[in-house]
């Protein structure tokens, strides 16, 4: 039955596996996949590449409102576009991570993001993935997880992450650079980072993806099978 389709909301820690875990649990069950976290980059990359100054709320926030943010399905996967421009690869840089953590503290910028994710809700069938999507974007879905793995795994998937994606760096930098978002992402007053409390907590810590995605894919059957209750 298509109104059994849920919503699946998956928040964590950076590296703790969300977008892996998150694409695989969408495709096995055939739901959208969404990178919440890829938006906020579009605008840390518009701000880095505009030299505006990321501690300058109105500034930014001016600028955000100008440019147009869209997730693109794509036979190659999802594109991010800033104005139609491809910047599926240059959001990834770490530079433009740090930009990032620091632009969505500003309430400004999450009032234009959190809205447009809403707006892919309501009709269930979507896995996004994020740090506020189970307690500020979705409170109500279906399905929440709280993912994470120990600090020293994260940082190093990450870095292999990076390594793959032809991005250098060193370890002991990742390791350094992902503490310090976790930190912002913990810390900042609007929409920090935080377990719902009816979320589900998985430690991928002494799991691999695949693992990961079992036990998620398991337990969205399980909500599916309890039968609509739209609550998005
Ligand atoms: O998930 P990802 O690492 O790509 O997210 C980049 C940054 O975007 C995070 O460090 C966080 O500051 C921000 N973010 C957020 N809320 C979300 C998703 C991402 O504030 N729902």
């Amino acid at each position: 039955m298509a109104d059994q389709r849920i919503v699946i909301a998956i928040d964590g820690p950076s590296g703790a596996g969300k977008s892996t875990v998150a694409r695989g649990v969408a495709e096995r069950l055939g739901y959208l996949y969404v990178d919440s976290g890829a938006m906020y980059r579009a605008i840390g990359l518009f701000v880095f590449e505009q030299g505006i100054d990321p501690a300058n709320a109105a500034a930014v926030a001016a600028g955000a409102a100008t440019i147009e943010v869209n997730l693109d399905k794509t036979a190659v996967g999802v594109r991010v576009r800033v104005n139609g421009r491809d910047v599926t690869e240059a959001i990834r840089q770490p530079q433009v991570a740090q930009v990032t953590s620091r632009v969505s503290t500003i309430p400004e910028v999450r009032k234009l993001l959190v809205p447009q994710q809403q707006r892919i809700g309501p009709g269930g069938g979507i896995v996004m993935e994020g740090r506020d999507i189970g307690t500020v974007v979705f409170p109500r879905a279906e399905l929440k997880i709280f993912l994470t793995a120990s600090a020293e795994v994260r940082a190093q998937r990450r870095f292999e992450q990076q390594r793959e994606q032809g991005i250098q760096s060193s370890l002991e930098k990742t390791r350094q650079e992902v503490h310090e978002r976790d930190r912002r992402d913990s810390t900042r007053t609007v929409s920090p980072l935080l377990q719902a409390p009816d979320a589900v907590y998985l430690d991928s810590t002494a799991l691999t993806a695949r693992e990961v995605v079992e036990v998620v894919v398991r337990l969205a059957r399980k909500r599916e099978e309890a039968g609509p209750e739209r609550r998005v």
